[in-house]
Formats: structure tokens, C-alpha cells, sequence
């Protein structure tokens, strides 16, 4: 088992320790501010002040250091504010902030370009655009897949999640709370089942020949630009698809003309135990979207592909005032690069046979541990009633809301609500993640 990474390494000391009730006083008094300033459809889940973070632990305004099982959803892989990161950002801040690519363009971009290129499946010659968030970065990968093709119909699947813009909303298949009211959608946005063998029973071939039909009967290949699928979805419940569905999706793909979009936008960057969640299955997709753990926590995301699928688009079709930013350009290189030099691919490995070997366990002796999957540091279990596949969304909350008092942080997600999802930082140490496990347990035991 490899060791825990130094050049993202932590820069606070790597302990859960409550010195107040969660929310503590003065983040408490962050909430209340927050209730009179903020509009409430952002959200919030962990009621705490953040005030530092580093490694695996979030301190907040109390003095509260918490366990992090979540990296801000999957965004701080190398660790929170990793010093190279840091310095990377430090030093481009004080050379230029900004002039606009599309404007005036400079060599952070280009070299997060090349290395894009560089370390993304296939030998093909590749190109890459920059943008700031993942669901910009879905939208440029389907404004290319449409300009190339000639074609309008995208092709999206159940349990689906593309971001919160109006084309990705549309693309994202759970209602509440994403879409609700926020309606109309985009046209030309079509849904086909996915491959959940917990609940489908389906072989990954199958379940891609389900798919296959229905968009073939529904839309018709020659109307359709692009399919486009996470390779793990992540929001709908860290589905990780049966081996053979993606490399049969991509075939039918490639035999129609069709681009083969893969959103590795939560995926991506050694989360999954590989550089990308693609490499699992050698598949070779036509076009990549990448977002969270590209730069360390600053908003950079970017689709690489094909080169003639991706300068079909005219000069100025893509871009905008922010898109690929300097700074963020900066720490992203910088983050690779620890990805790269403290091979956090093995590290994710590592972390996620700990994670299943501890639900294993703990599903042995209680069967509300439905299902446990992913890969690498990309962990679900899904929680059902005794006895059933029913899904226990109110159990699954209660373990994140236990949890959290008790100084872990863990999200949920799938589209039943009834799925923890684990996504430590790769820097954690194995005892800080055994200790936040243990706490998730004792959790579950707690709501008996
Ligand atoms: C988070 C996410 C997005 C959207 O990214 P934003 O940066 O929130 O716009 C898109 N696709 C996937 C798979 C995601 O997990």
C-alpha cells in the first residue's frame, strides 16, 4: 500500500478534534448572516465557517478541525491549498492577472493545452479549449459535436448529471432539486437508460444494446451529434457502468458518425485509480470535459479532442472573457504535476481498497449496505431497507447529518438520495481515513 503523497502534503495538523458542537457559536453567527444575505438555492450542506483547509481537514471559526471526505466535491485531489499549488498561484498573481486569451494570449494556457494533449487517452493528434466551470465545458463539447456533425440531437442517460446551466440542466436527468421550475429546457436533448447492475441485473453489453435501440428508434443515428456519458456517474450515485457498456456505446458511436463525449468532469485526474476513469476500459473517447481536480480549487475545466472535431469550430466560437484564466492556468499545471510526481493514481487505489474493504466488513453484518462501488478514491454505498433494494434516502442523510456533528464530512448523492459518496483528498493519510470511517459507521449504527 503506498504511502500517503508529500508534495501536496498537509500543512495543518491531520486530526479530527471538537472543541464546540457543530455549529459551534461563531459559525452560528456566519449562518444567520448568511440567511439575511445569500438566496437560499445555493445551498449548504456541513453548517460550518470555513476558515482553513488543508491535507484532509477543514477548520472552521470555532476551532473545529473535521475530517473531509468529500475534497469539495472531488476538486482538491492533491489537497486543500497544496503549498506547490500555492506558489504556482502566488507567483502568477503577481505577474498578470488576466488579458483574455481570446484577446491576448499567453503560455499558462498553452502549456495546459499540450499537457491535456499530452496525458488524455489515444495517439491521435488532439487540441484543447479552456473554459472556468464543468457545465461550460459540456456546453462547448456539444456546440463543436453540433458544428462538426451538422447534426442536432445529444444523447444523454438516466441518472445523469451535466452541470446547472440551461443546456446542461436539460441534460441532467434529476429533477429536484436541479430542474424544478427552472424550465424550459433546450430541445434536441434525448435520455436513454443507463447501466446500473444493482438494480438493472443487466451485463454491460445488454445494457448498452437497451440503449442502442431506444436511440435508434427514438431519434435515428444520422440525427444524432453526440452521445455523452460519465464514465462513473457521480451525482445520480457513483454508478460505475458494467464492464463492456461504455467500449459497446463507443463502437455503435464510431460506426455512425457519432461523437463519443465522455464528462469526466468528477472522473478525471486520478480519482478513480487511473489518470481518467476512461482508461479503466481502454476506451478512446472523441471528445474529453474536465472541471474539478484539473486546478487544485481554482475554476479551470477544458475539452481536449480530436483535432478536426475540435478546430471545426470558427476563431472566437469559443472562449470567453474568464475561460482559461491565468491564475487557475497556473495552479492546474501545478496540480498535474503532483498528480504526476506523487503518483496519486496508486495512492486512489490505495485509498479505495480501504474504503470497500471497511463497508465489506460492515456489509457483512448489516444489510443496509446495499452496494458498494466505484473505483479508487471514488466510493458509493448505497444504503436500502432491511431485507429490500429499497433505497434509504432518510437513513443517508441522517449518517451525513450524524457524521458531521461528529467532525467527517461526507456528501450524499444518487437519484433515490440514498448514496454516500467518498471522495477524500488523495493526500489523506490512511489512519485520519480510517478514523472518518469509523465515524460514518458508528454513525449508521446510531440510526438503527
Ligand atoms: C460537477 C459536474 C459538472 C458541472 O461542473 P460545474 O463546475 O459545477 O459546472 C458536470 N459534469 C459532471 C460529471 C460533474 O460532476
Amino acid at each position: 500500500m503506498s504511502a500517503p503523497p508529500t508534495t501536496g502534503g498537509p500543512t495543518l495538523p491531520q486530526v479530527r478534534k471538537l472543541v464546540s458542537t457543530i455549529p459551534g457559536p461563531k459559525s452560528q453567527e456566519l449562518l444567520a448572516r448568511k440567511d439575511a444575505a445569500v438566496a437560499t438555492g445555493t445551498g449548504g450542506v456541513l453548517p460550518i465557517s470555513v476558515v482553513a483547509a488543508g491535507g484532509g481537514v477543514l477548520i472552521d471559526a470555532d476551532g473545529n478541525s473535521l475530517i473531509d471526505l468529500g475534497s469539495g466535491i472531488a476538486v482538491t485531489g492533491v489537497g486543500n491549498s497544496a503549498p506547490a499549488v500555492v506558489q504556482a498561484v502566488r507567483r502568477q498573481v503577481e505577474q498578470f492577472t488576466h488579458s483574455c486569451f481570446t484577446i491576448a494570449p499567453y503560455e499558462g494556457y498553452v502549456k495546459v493545452a499540450e499537457k491535456l494533449n499530452a496525458i488524455t487517452p489515444g495517439e491521435h493528434e488532439k487540441r484543447s479549449a479552456l473554459f472556468s466551470t464543468g457545465a461550460e465545458a459540456l456546453e462547448n463539447a456539444v456546440k463543436i459535436a453540433r458544428h462538426y456533425t451538422g447534426r442536432q440531437a445529444v444523447v444523454v442517460f438516466d441518472h445523469a448529471f451535466h452541470g446547472r446551466t440551461n443546456l446542461t440542466m436539460g441534460m441532467t436527468a434529476k429533477n429536484m432539486p436541479y430542474k424544478n421550475g427552472f424550465g424550459p429546457f433546450a430541445p434536441e436533448i434525448y435520455r436513454v437508460p443507463a447501466s446500473y447492475s444493482y438494480r438493472d441485473g443487466l451485463t454491460g453489453p445488454e445494457a448498452a444494446a437497451r440503449s442502442i435501440l431506444q436511440l435508434e428508434k427514438q431519434i435515428g443515428a444520422e440525427n444524432v451529434a453526440a452521445v455523452i456519458i460519465e464514465p462513473i456517474q457521480g451525482e445520480g450515485g457513483f454508478i460505475a457502468p458494467a464492464n463492456g457498456f461504455l467500449p459497446a456505446l463507443q463502437e455503435w458511436t464510431s460506426q455512425n458518425g457519432v461523437i463519443f463525449i465522455l464528462d469526466e468532469v468528477q472522473t478525471g485526474f486520478a480519482r478513480t485509480g487511473d489518470m481518467f476513469a476512461a482508461n479503466h476500459e481502454g476506451i478512446v473517447p472523441d471528445l474529453m470535459t474536465f472541471g474539478k481536480g484539473l486546478a487544485g480549487g481554482l475554476p479551470l475545466s477544458a475539452v481536449t479532442g480530436r483535432m478536426d472535431i475540435m478546430n471545426s469550430a470558427v476563431g472566437g466560437g469559443l472562449g470567453g472573457t474568464y475561460a482559461g484564466n491565468p491564475i487557475a492556468c497556473a495552479a492546474a499545471l501545478a496540480t498535474i504535476e503532483i498528480y504526476e510526481k506523487d503518483n496519486l493514481t496508486e495512492r486512489a487505489r490505495a485509498i479505495g481498497a480501504i474504503i470497500t474493504d471497511f463497508f465489506a466488513g460492515l456489509a457483512a453484518e448489516d444489510d443496509r449496505v446495499g452496494d458498494i462501488r466505484g473505483r479508487g478514491a471514488m466510493i458509493g454505498i448505497e444504503f436500502v431497507e432491511t431485507g429490500t433494494q429499497r433505497p434509504a434516502a432518510a437513513l443517508t442523510s441522517a449518517i451525513a447529518r450524524k457524521a458531521g456533528q461528529d467532525g467527517v464530512l461526507v456528501l450524499t448523492c444518487g437519484t433515490y438520495g440514498n448514496v454516500l459518496r467518498f471522495l477524500p483528498p488523495l493526500s489523506i493519510s490512511n489512519d485520519l481515513l480510517r478514523e472518518g470511517l469509523q465515524v460514518v459507521a458508528d454513525a449508521l449504527k446510531a440510526n438503527a
